[in-house]
């Protein structure tokens, strides 16, 4: 594909439909549209606009279509694999002035709302109606982020992902078009699934302008479990002995003894330096809760665990939640210097352990050194290596390559929930065989002139 680049007359027609305000070609913008949270370079776009209407969003597009000018869609840059990064200059389309939240179905258990609000503020307002949107990346992400990545969070093993929480879109296509797709009915079996084909399409089949999602009531109670193994075997096994129960867990995560250790002396979290298992239970009941923390409690000590430590306190399973959710940003700070790259593949919950024992030797052959977390009870494995020079790097690369192949060869996927970007792209051929040209020739009916943040999810 080949793009023209933003004139000063496509300037004025920008001007014209997003008001004088909403278009800037400072360079401050730029750079702070150039790069998501990866360790992929950054790359400046030529113009951000920030729309404020689905009419508006339409009519950048359909300019953008008509001059052949490439369009990326921008949440807050919270991706890590380079999904919102400009590649092709031209224009960085911010959902940042698309914060509304349109209407709440208190009734239905919905909620309409325009993409560019995050999830946490939609949470917070939503917490007066004893409602809220479970999905929960960590960053603030926005809804449109989140539903274009397919992201997911420790929730995810109990209320599902992105995908699982949203009914109805409306998007912009790359020729301007606005469709609905969808509906705000719980069961829909009508036509082709377009709902769920742009749900991780990462931007490049059209513009989420808005969307109803599903909620789900806060619950009434909520505790936290701390489980402690003396080595990552026996923790990991533990994760399929606990998911084989069918305890209804609201989240199960691994960290390894290197992260708890960081949990403990940063945030004081009550955390031995050891592998371990960090699993939530919501319920309506005290005795629902207790028979969960009594089950899982058992199973950890069958299977070896070195401590089992429970808390109802709010405060105290806030603490161990919010510090899971900044290991990330901690490591960052405590490790200047250091570059991190985030590995994200899912297997089926049998193949983890085998997954995991695969990622250590891979990064032991390659002399590696790096974090694993994950959130194991959905198979999701988070290994974080790193780098400081360029050998480091290919070396990095190399494991995250391999990993990927054998989560594929498990019966797994290159990514569960970070998406594609441009750092899994050379490895879709491997994942989709000829299912990658489906996907090709969709892209190719909906984006003909490939404007839709080209260099994504096809190398
Ligand atoms: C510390 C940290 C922890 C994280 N943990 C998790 C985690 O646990 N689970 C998880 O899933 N992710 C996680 N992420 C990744 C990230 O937060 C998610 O992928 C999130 O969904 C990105 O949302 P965003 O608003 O930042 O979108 P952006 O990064 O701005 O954009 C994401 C993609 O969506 C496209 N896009 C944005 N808005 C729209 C729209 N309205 N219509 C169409 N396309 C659009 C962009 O072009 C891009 O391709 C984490 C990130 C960080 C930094």
């Amino acid at each position: 594909m080949s793009y023209n680049l933003v004139t000063d007359d496509v300037l004025q027609q920008l001007q014209a439909i997003v008001g004088t305000d909403g278009v800037s070609t400072a360079v401050s913008e730029l750079n702070l549209h150039a790069a998501d949270m990866s360790s992929h370079p950054p790359h400046l776009g030529e113009v951000v606009v920030w729309p404020t209407t689905a009419a508006q969003v339409a009519g950048v597009l359909r300019l953008a279509n008509e001059q052949r000018i490439p369009v990326t869609p921008w949440g807050v840059g919270s991706s890590l694999e380079g999904n919102p990064i400009p590649l092709y200059g031209g224009i960085v389309l911010s959902t940042g002035r698309m914060q509304a939240i349109v209407a709440v179905h208190v009734d239905d258990f919905q909620v309409t709302v325009q993409p560019g609000i995050g999830y946490k503020d939609l949470n917070k307002k939503l917490a007066v109606y004893g409602l809220f949107f479970p999905p929960d990346p960590g960053a603030n992400a926005t809804i449109g982020g989140m539903l274009a990545n397919n992201a997911a969070g420790i929730r995810t093993v109990k209320y599902g992902a992105s995908k699982d929480n949203v009914l109805r879109m409306e998007v912009a296509l790359a020729d301007g078009r606005l469709i609905h797709v969808g509906s705000r009915s719980i069961k829909q079996s009508s036509g082709y699934d377009l709902l769920h084909l742009f749900v991780g399409s990462e931007g490049t089949l059209g513009v989420i302008t808005q969307a109803t999602l599903k909620l789900t009531p806060i619950p009434a109670l909520m505790s936290a479990v701390a489980a402690s193994f003396a080595d990552v075997e026996t923790a990991v096994a533990a994760v399929v002995a606990i998911k084989g129960t069918g305890l209804d867990l609201a989240a199960l995560d691994f960290i390894d003894a290197s992260t708890a250790a960081m949990l403990a002396q940063e945030n004081g979290v009550d955390l031995p330096a050891q592998p371990t298992l960090l699993m939530e239970f919501h319920a309506t009941h005290a005795e629902t809760i207790q028979l969960g923390l009594d089950m899982v409690r058992e199973i950890c000590d069958e299977m070896g665990a070195t401590r089992v430590y429970a808390t109802a306190d709010p405060t105290e399973r806030q603490r161990i939640w919010h510090a899971r959710h900044q290991t990330y940003e901690t490591k960052l700070r405590l490790n200047p210097g250091i570059s991190w790259m985030p590995m994200d593949v899912a297997v089926p919950i049998s193949a983890y352990p085998a997954l995991v024992a695969y990622a250590e030797q891979e990064m032991q052959a390659q002399d590696v050194s790096g974090f694993l977390i994950g959130h194991a009870g959905d198979g999701n494995m988070h290994f974080t290596l790193a780098y400081q020079d360029e050998d480091a790097h290919r070396r990095v690369k190399a494991v995250n390559a391999a990993v990927i192949c054998k989560a594929v060869d498990l019966g797994g996927t290159a990514t569960g929930e970070h998406g594609v970007g441009i750092g899994k792209a050379p490895l879709m051929p491997y994942e989709h065989g000829a299912a990658l040209d489906v996907m090709r020739q969709i892209k190719q009916t909906l984006d003909p002139n490939g404007i839709l943040n080209p260099g994504k999810i096809f190398a």
